[in-house]
């Protein structure tokens, strides 16, 4: 009777307890509400990267003190730009070359690691990154450099699917965190200076089973899967030759590299898309949509609802893949996007009706600004790299100067609203480059750019700035410049503050409404990853990751120059208030 009672006893507990570790549809989609775990990319599938919490204060935050930190060792470091995740006592995190690791997240104790074993012949045009996982039922999901997705036990770190997005030797990969949206797991696609065919699928987190996969360049077919895994057209995306001229489309890039958002009150997800294939504009006469844009699927048909274009005809590298974060304005759902190209853009959420587009960098040379009523922008066409067909000696063209640099306004590192300010919290830079176009032709798992370039510091002040940004009147109301180049991203609390990290290696938080720093913490390496803050057991706890890298020591010209002396690195740390 008693063997009996206790096993009873025991059944009851493993059941509590597996109900508790089970992610659901719904847990994900109230993410932003419930402040003791964490469960999506953007701490809510909105993004918002804004938290309920307000123990922590600028009155106190002095005692701010690490509780651990973690390494993730080997001789492999590099650019570190992940957001962890929590849940059920256990932190998930992402690391360069493809590697994720389950810590207990009161210790930093590391319970288990799994290394993705990668080619030799992959291709990340950016640094060998990766932005972070999804959680869905008892699985933690990722994405690797050689274009794989990876789905893990959370309990074990054994591998329960893998399956594969595309060829790495085309020049696919992907490195940003999976989207959790109405039950299903949605990627894109990096590769976009190879060529690539930008797309978003859709596939069943429990298998990898794929559902939908929407191409994000006009004239491709969508297509859905049945049970069986049998295709099915599911209509072609836009009309085919109509924004793109020849067989450009067939090689048109748009690369969905940095995910998406998803708002349930909607049931969009919301995709941004990099530049149109390759960067030389003269030779896609039209709009190549939906390059530079943003796209808005819906997520139970796989079908295009809305899409605005950001930067029509790019000719800049101005990729439009900036997140796409909804928020509430009276009872109407807006999003706002922070655009490489420089301008900040407020869209109406269900229908992609512009709102309200204005700068938040202070120099920007291509446009003079966005025309509210046709949404495009009125373009400075002197400042647009010149055609190398028109050049003197046929093989380049006219060397332009441009700011922003493609490098952007904003870059891969995350925004952050608070529904307390109603700001948007922006890490921008200013800088500038010269570009010039070459002549090119498509070749398999060859960059596909025609283009040069050299990226230029404006002047010997600052190039970051965290800056506040009005979504309605277009006003920066404070910001807080940085020498270096800001690349990680930012999170807001319900306790009035601002965090953000520095490639100095500075973790720090400023008042939201005023700007004024109230701490910083060395973490030994660049920070380019974005905060996040949970309950653990009553009290406020905050992580970030650390370890200097992404696309600027690579590409950065001048910049990467003048930030050369900064460390790499590789940990994880975890703050909490001291008594
Ligand atoms: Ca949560
Ligand atoms: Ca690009």
């Amino acid at each position: 009777m008693r063997a009996r009672l206790l096993s009873l006893l025991v059944t009851a507990a493993v059941a509590s307890l597996g109900a508790q570790a089970a992610v659901t549809d719904a847990m994900i989609d109230n993410d932003a509400k419930t402040p003791a775990d964490i469960l999506s990319n953007g701490l809510g599938p909105q993004g918002q990267r804004h938290s309920s919490l307000k123990q922590i204060t600028r009155e106190n935050i002095g005692r701010l003190a690490p509780v651990w930190a973690f390494s993730f060792g080997g001789e492999k470091q590099r650019g570190q730009e992940a957001q962890p995740m929590i849940h059920d006592g256990r932190m998930f995190v992402t690391a360069s070359y493809s590697r994720i690791y389950a810590l207990d997240v009161k210790t930093g104790k590391r319970l288990w690691k799994y290394e993705h074993r990668l080619p030799d012949g992959i291709m990340p045009c950016c640094d060998v990154i990766n932005r972070g996982a999804a959680l869905y039922d008892n699985l933690v999901i990722f994405c690797t450099l050689d274009a794989q997705l990876v789905a893990l036990d959370q309990k074990t770190g054994d591998v329960v699917w893998k399956e594969k997005i595309d060829d790495y030797s085309a020049g696919y990969s992907y490195t940003a965190a999976p989207l959790i949206a109405g039950g299903l797991l949605l990627t894109g696609v990096s590769g976009g200076e190879f060529g690539v065919v930008g797309r978003v699928e859709a596939r069943n987190p429990r298998t990898g089973e794929m559902v939908w996969s929407r191409p994000v360049v006009e004239g491709h077919m969508g297509y859905r899967y049945d049970k069986d895994g049998k295709q099915i057209e599911n209509g072609v995306s836009g009309t085919p030759g109509k924004s793109w001229p020849g067989d450009l489309w067939k090689t048109g890039g748009a690369a969905t590299w940095l995910g998406g958002t998803y708002d349930p009150k909607t049931g969009l997800a919301y995709f941004g898309t990099g530049n149109p294939s390759p960067w030389n504009s003269h030779l896609r006469k039209g709009d190549n949509l939906y390059s530079c844009s943003t796209v808005a699927i819906d997520v139970k048909t796989g079908k295009i609802v809305w899409h605005y274009q950001n930067t029509p005809n790019d000719g800049w590298d101005f990729d439009g893949v900036n997140e796409f974060v909804t928020f509430e304005d009276g009872g109407r759902v807006l999003g706002a996007k922070a655009d490489r190209n420089g301008f900040f853009y407020v869209n109406d959420a269900k229908t992609g009706q512009l709102v309200n587009a204005f700068p938040f960098v202070k120099k920007l040379t291509w446009a003079t600004g966005i025309d509210l009523k046709t949404g495009r922008p009125n373009y400075v066409p002197e400042n647009r790299p010149g055609d190398p067909t028109k050049g003197a000696d046929g093989k380049k063209g006219e060397v332009v100067f441009s700011a922003p640099s493609f490098l952007g306004g904003k870059n891969q590192m995350p925004m952050a609203y608070s529904p307390e300010t109603k700001l948007f919290y922006v890490p921008a830079n200013e800088w500038g480059m010269e570009i010039w176009n070459e002549p090119i032709t498509y070749k398999k798992g060859a960059a596909y750019l025609g283009a040069g370039f050299t990226i230029k510091t404006l002047g010997d002040g600052p190039i970051g700035s965290l800056r506040a940004v009005d979504p309605k009147s277009g006003k920066i109301v404070w910001e807080v410049s940085n020498d270096a180049p800001l690349w990680g991203g930012v999170l807001t609390t319900a306790g009035n503050l601002v965090f953000w990290g520095t490639p100095e290696g500075y973790l720090k938080a400023a008042d939201a409404k005023t700007g004024e720093v109230v701490w910083q913490f060395q973490t030994g390496s660049g920070v380019v990853a974005p905060p996040v803050t949970w309950d653990q057991n009553g009290e406020q706890w905050v992580a970030v990751v650390s370890g200097w890298g992404g696309a600027v020591p690579l590409w950065g010209g001048d910049v990467a120059k003048k930030v050369n002396y900064l460390e790499q690195g590789g940990m994880v740390w975890v703050f909490r208030l001291m008594k």
